[in-house]
């Protein structure tokens, strides 16, 4: 189950945490991965290089998700390389905490335009190759907060939550052409955006969570490669909770 033989994974973020967790589930599962990053060149072709050492399939594109020119000549040379695009993981984020009264404008804007702006880019530079394919699977990866909220993220939230109006919209509009779109929202997954919390702020955050763990980013992929896969079909404008049961 869950095999992607054949299928073109674009992990926007692939380079580390989550993104890179999905690019190496997705490798095992028989995609030809492309690995995108903005900074981490080198990280990211290691992430390729892992795939490709274990018999996988596996690209690197590099661009910043944040600039749509970018977005789209990244996508169309990777739809060059590789003939089509029939999966988008939209992953890449950035995170800025700011209690309201503190928040600027330029964090704010900062968010919108990786988390929102960046996503939505990417969907629309891939719906093409998937319309002419007549299959095609997004999965945009929001966040906890973005349906409960949390003090001292306003933005960040947000940004999340409007990547579920973006998905359900977008599930409805590519339905007919055989294009799901869903959600996954994470909890709270150790990697390097969550390093930086201090033990005191962990434990308190692990008191919300029955589960009474934080989530590895190999959970997140999972509910990613179910939601990409063909056992997922009748699957469209779906939020999938990864949270420990944070909230239900
Ligand atoms: P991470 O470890 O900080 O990795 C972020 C990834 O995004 C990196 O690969 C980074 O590339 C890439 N990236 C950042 N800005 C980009 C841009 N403008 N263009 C292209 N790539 C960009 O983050 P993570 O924890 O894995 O989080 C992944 C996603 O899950 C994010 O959307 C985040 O909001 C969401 N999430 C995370 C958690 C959590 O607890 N960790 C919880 C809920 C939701 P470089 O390596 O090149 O910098």
């Amino acid at each position: 189950m869950f095999r992607l033989d054949g299928r073109i994974v674009l992990v926007t973020g692939g380079s580390r945490g989550i993104g890179r967790a999905c690019c190496e589930a997705f490798g095992e599962q028989g995609a030809t991965v492309v690995v995108n990053y903005v900074k981490n060149g080198e990280t990211a072709r290691a992430v390729a290089d892992a795939i490709v050492a274990k018999g996988g399939k596996a690209d690197v594109e590099g661009f910043d998700v944040a600039d749509s020119s970018a977005v789209n000549a990244g996508v169309d040379a990777l739809v060059k390389r590789h003939g089509k695009i029939d999966v988008l993981i939209a992953n890449a984020g950035i995170v800025k905490d700011s209690l309201l009264w503190r928040l600027k404008d330029a964090e704010f804007e900062d968010l919108w335009a990786t988390n929102v702006r960046g996503a939505i880019a990417c969907a629309r530079a891939a719906s093409k190759s998937m319309m002419r394919g007549r299959w095609g699977r997004m999965v945009f990866v929001s966040s906890v907060v973005g349906e409960m909220g949390n003090a001292g993220q306003t933005a960040y939230a947000a940004t999340k939550a409007a990547l579920i109006g973006a998905a359900r919209s977008i599930a409805r509009e590519y339905a007919s052409r055989n294009v799901t779109s869903n959600v996954v929202a994470p909890g709270f997954i150790d990697t390097d955006m969550t390093v930086a919390f201090t033990a005191e702020q962990r434990e308190e955050m692990l008191q919300g969570v029955p589960l009474a763990r934080t989530g590895s980013a190999a959970e997140v992929a999972a509910a990613c490669l179910y939601l990409a896969s063909d056992e997922a079909a009748y699957v469209t404008g779906h939020v999938l909770r990864v949270n420990g049961g944070m909230h239900m």
